[in-house]
């Protein structure tokens, strides 16, 4: 019988790890299945519970449950603490469940592997103060910016991330009104507006020359916030689908010990988006 795996969430039937994860097992030739499961808002640690009791060797979890599968976890890995939410769940030899969280490095790999995007030395925004944004907090001070400032719209929550953060790097929080007459190399969008197909206000002038944009959100067509950046200061920009593979390629290392090339994945999952 094949190792099982699954991504949980709710909801769940627009996820992609099950394709992104048949293409690394077949690719390192895995002998694994992948399934989606629908978990009911208040059913998280019964069904991670049945699931591993059945033998399942590992999990994926997504919105809403990071919280949940960070103290489901038997053990955490730093990345796990410092994030203060796990995605992925591995189970090892002796049965103790760990778990990890992938986010950070994903978005990382995507940003400075794929898009070769530099960060150090360079003025980083990050939009958002929810669980994405936590959990790419220390990647990203560990990357050496020459600052990373991040800004909500409920102001207090980036403090509380700054203040959380501010052993690692030079770290500030702001509310959007205050980012007038400010500048930044690179953007990163880590709120959700996107997915109702906004953004957050943000002032003219905001994005240097040669900025680089980014938005956590993906999808067939650029999002709002890539069309803002691309049209008032001509920035590259790029979306999320990226930090998507690359953190599901981590947690497939971590399940299964090799590590999947993503960039023919990337390319495959963007075509299969492409609105034509
Ligand atoms: P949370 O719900 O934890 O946080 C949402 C954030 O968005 C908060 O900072 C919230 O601000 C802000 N926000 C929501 N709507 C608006 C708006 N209209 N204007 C301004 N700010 C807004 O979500 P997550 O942090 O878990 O996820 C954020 C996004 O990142 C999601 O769209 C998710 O799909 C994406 N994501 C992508 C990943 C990838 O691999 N590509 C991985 C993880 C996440 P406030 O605090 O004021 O409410």
């Amino acid at each position: 019988m094949s190792d099982r795996y699954a991504v949980f969430g709710n909801p769940i039937e627009h996820s992609l790890s099950p394709g992104i994860h048949q293409d690394f097992a077949e690719q390192t030739q895995q002998d694994i299945e992948y399934v989606r499961q629908l978990v009911s808002l208040d059913g998280f640690d019964k069904a991670a519970g049945k699931f591993f009791a059945a033998g399942g060797c590992g999990l994926n979890i997504t919105v809403p449950f990071k919280a949940e599968a960070y103290g489901f976890a038997a053990q955490l890995s730093k990345r796990a603490r410092q994030a203060g939410a796990v995605n992925t769940l591995a189970v090892d030899s002796s049965g103790v469940v760990r778990g990890d969280n992938t986010d950070g490095v994903g978005l990382l790999r995507d940003l400075t592997g794929n898009l070769q995007w530099p960060l150090q030395g360079r003025r980083v925004l990050l939009l958002g103060a929810g669980g994405a944004a936590r959990g790419v907090m220390a990647p990203l001070l560990e990357a050496g910016p020459h600052g990373l400032t991040v800004a909500n719209r409920t102001v207090e929550k980036a403090r509380q991330l700054a203040l959380a953060f501010q052993a690692l790097g030079p770290v500030s929080a702001l509310g959007y009104d205050e980012l007038a007459g400010r500048q930044f190399d690179l953007v990163i969008n880590a709120t959700s507006a996107g997915l109702a197909g906004s953004m957050p206000e943000l002032p003219q002038g905001l994005l240097a020359e040669d900025a680089c944009a980014y938005d956590m959100v993906y999808g067939a067509r650029p999002t709002t916030f890539m069309q803002w950046a691309a049209d008032t200061a001509g920035a590259e920009v790029a979306d999320g689908l990226g930090m998507l593979v690359e953190q599901a390629a981590e947690s497939f290392f971590i399940w299964r010990g090799v590590m999947p090339l993503t960039k023919p994945v990337i390319t495959r999952i963007r075509q299969s988006l492409s609105p034509d």
